[in-house]
Formats: C-alpha cells, structure tokens, sequence
C-alpha cells in the first residue's frame, strides 16, 4: 500500500488526507460491488454464448471493401448483437457515426408525415433537439413529423400525462433511459418495462423506443426484453468496451429494422451494403470486453459518487442508490470548481495528458460544453470522461474508466486540483 501512496504523492502530487478520503470511499463502497460482478459476470456469459451460437470464426474478423456485398463478419456481429439483445434483428455499423446517428435513424425510418413522436422522459438528449425540432435542418419537424413530450413528475415518467398525452396520431414513444444532461435519476429496465407496459396498453401498435446510451449492460437486462420495440445506441460508450472505434448499433424488431437499414443506406439495399473496412476484430473484440469494462466503469461510478459526496458535494445518483447507467452527476454550483474539476480529469489521463480542456461550441449542442479525457477513441465516453455543459447549477458529468484504477487516480487527481489552486479546503469538509 505504502508504495502506492509514496507513487501517488510523488507523481501525481496528491495530499495525504486526499488519499485518506479514499480509502474512506472505497471502504465504505465494498458492498455494494458484489452485485455488480455478478451482473458482469452474467453478461459476460450471455455474450460468449453469443458469440459460440453464431460460430463466430477466424476469418469473420477480416475486413471488406467497397460495397461491402457477402460481408460475413459484418452479419455475424449483428447475429450475435441480435442474441445479446434478444431481438429480432440488429443493424451494427461503422457507418453509423454515433449514438445520435443511431437513434436519428430509428426516428427517421419509421416516422412519416403527420405522425407524432412522444418523448415520455421529457426534454430528450441535447444533440437530438435539431434531430427532432430544429428549424430547417432537415428535422423531423421539417418533414411534418409532430412532436410533444411530458417531462417527469417527481422525477418519474408521470403516467397520467402520458394517458392523456397520446391520441391517434402517436406512432412513437422515446425513452431516454439516462439521465443526459439531467439531474433526474436513470431508469432501470424494470422501470422501462412497467412504463412500456403502460403505453401499450392504452395504444397496442406504439412503437416504443429505447435510448439506451450507457445503460448496456448495467442490468442483466436489456430494453428489448422488457417489451421495447427498439433499441440504441454508441460504440464508443458502453457495448465497444472501449475497443471499437467508431460506430452505432439499433436493435428491434425485424420489420423496424428493415426501415433503419433503408434510411442508412438507401431504400432497396438496406442491410445488404456496408463495408466493415477494418473494423470487424474491434467491434467484436469490444463486444466481449464490454461486461468487464462496464464493471470497471460502474465500480468507478459509484467511487466517484462516494469520495464527491465526503468532499462535500452532491451527487447522483448517491454511492448506495441502484444505478441505470454508468453517468455520475457532480453538482459543482460554480463555474470555476466545475472547469478545474475537468482539467484535474484529464492530467490523470493515458493520453493528452499535458493539454488543457476549454468550454467549446460542439455541434449539436446549444450551450458551450467542456470535454475532459485524454481518451484512445476520440470522445469515447466509456473510457473515463467528464462533460459538462456551461450553464448553471454547473453539473459535471463523469463516465466509463476501462479500468477502477484509472478512475480512482483521475478522480483524486481532480480534487487535488481544486485543493491547489485553493478552491476547496480539506478543513472545510466534515470529519
Ligand atoms: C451520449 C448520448 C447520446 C448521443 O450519443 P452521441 O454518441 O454523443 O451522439 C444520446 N442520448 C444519451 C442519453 C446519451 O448519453
């Protein structure tokens, strides 16, 4: 132990009461792990099996070229997505650039003029506000595609709203399963499934739609087994396991995916073209880390809610509380803790280690945004990151760590920061 402490301070100049702090959270956390290696140990099984149903081979982890025609890595990676998921059918691309693409397609292959979309966890993801409303950005407001939403009531979907909210022009429902840009708390898939039921229930031929970003593998259940009709989300968060490199996938039923398959490509090829280009190994390699990485991730996660809490800050969800996803929330209530907390963040990281973060206008969001990562894939958010958007109460955004220790070193490491440049003081903290 000794050795890691003498390294730490060395190196990384942290503070022997900053390293207290976390032999403190991470006491206080143990029991709650236990759960999580079961749960990763069970999805590591379902996703072996996967891949042994499938026969996955040798030769599947080559690549193509061109059209992409008889790629038959690129369809066994979407049989064994689809088992993994347990649907219908799977589209698995790299051609599909992010979670955003991902989920702009299930919402433009199926939703035609005059149909409604029913966003049911309120205010969806920021990158999909153009998506679904923007102005003369191709969105489906431009395509006469209606949209309204009901914002959750204590926060939970508020059932009564939705009853009322849907009529006979709403084809879509969108669940956001975490918590984006928000301060309410993730949904489980149990909670997904009592909400799914509920709609269907008022209106059978609904389809309902999962926003899964980072909730794979958190549960050893996904969306599509609670009754969703279809599901997605990146590769550079949760199911890549922080390997692949670029990429989206949408699972659901075949009939849905058919349409998503038609809007990615063009109608009449749908599925059929598509290289793999190199990525066939990654994306499947990453397929089978994903359970193990996702452990680290969530044992991170909930550190981090931990050691947060004791420096005197608030966090969700708290270090106890059941967890839909992999996102812990800092409530930093300044601007100044909030970016420095960043910088912290990307001193502990593997790469860029030495470059500084600053507040950015992203595409596709509308408020500046800080990035903190110093990550292999470039925005990949299954390795340990940290996204903050600039406006207030100043909420940072902390997710993935391939590996506890990372996490446990970026996260002391950030604190570290704010106590140097006397932001914070550790007398200040209750004992
Ligand atoms: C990350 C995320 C998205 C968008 O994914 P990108 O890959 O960043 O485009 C959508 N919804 C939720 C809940 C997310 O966390």
């Amino acid at each position: 132990m000794n050795t890691i402490e003498t390294f730490l301070k060395k190196y990384y100049g942290l503070n022997q009461n900053v390293i207290e702090l976390a032999y403190k959270a991470q006491k206080d956390i143990e029991p709650y792990l236990k759960k999580i290696n079961l749960i990763a140990e069970y999805n590591q099984l379902k996703v072996i099996k996967a891949m042994n149903d499938a026969g996955l081979s040798d030769y599947h982890l080559t690549d193509s070229t061109g059209y992409g025609y008889n790629d038959e890595g690129r369809d066994t990676i979407e049989k064994i997505y689809k088992s993994v998921f347990k649907a219908e059918d799977a589209l698995v691309r790299p051609q599909i650039i992010s979670g955003t693409h991902a989920i702009a397609l299930c919402l433009f292959g199926v939703l035609r003029p005059h149909d409604e979309l029913l966003s049911v966890t309120g205010t969806p993801y920021d990158t999909l506000k153009d998506v679904i409303f923007g102005k003369n950005c191709s969105s489906l407001a431009d395509f006469g595609i209606k949209y309204s939403e009901v914002d959750l009531k204590d926060e939970k979907p508020d059932y009564e709203q939705i009853t009322s909210k849907i009529n006979r022009n709403t084809r879509m429902v969108l669940i956001q399963r975490s918590r984006g840009y928000g301060l309410r708390p993730s949904l489980t898939p149990d909670e997904i499934g009592k909400l799914i039921n509920h709609i269907k229930a008022i209106k059978r031929d609904i389809i309902c739609m999962v926003d899964n970003c980072y909730g794979e593998f958190v549960d050893i259940k996904e969306p599509i087994e609670v009754g969703a009709d279809l599901c997605a989300g990146s590769l550079i968060k949760n199911p890549g396991g922080g390997i692949a490199p670029t990429g989206g996938y949408v699972v659901g039923k075949e009939k849905l995916i058919k349409q998503c398959s038609y809007r990615l490509s063009a109608p009449g090829i749908g599925k059929k073209c598509g290289p793999s280009l190199a990525v066939n190994r990654l994306m499947i390699q990453g397929l089978f880390f994903a359970p193990l990485v996702v452990k680290e991730a969530l044992k991170g996660a909930i550190f981090t809610s931990r050691f947060m809490e004791l420096a005197g800050f608030r966090v969700l969800p708290k270090y106890e509380e059941k967890r839909g996803d992999i996102v812990t929330a800092v409530v930093f209530g300044d601007k100044n803790l909030l970016i420095n907390f960043c910088r912290g963040i990307q001193k502990a990281g593997p790469v860029d280690s030495h470059i500084s973060p600053e507040p950015w206008d992203m595409p596709g969001y509308n408020h500046q945004v800080i990035m903190a990562g110093g990550s292999f894939i470039q925005g990949s958010s299954i390795e340990l990151s940290v996204d903050a958007p600039i406006r207030e109460p100043y909420v940072a955004y902390i997710q993935g760590g391939i590996n506890y220790t990372h996490v446990k070193l970026g996260v002391m490491k950030a604190f570290q920061e704010l106590l140097d440049r006397n932001l914070m003081n550790m007398k200040k903290l209750s004992p």
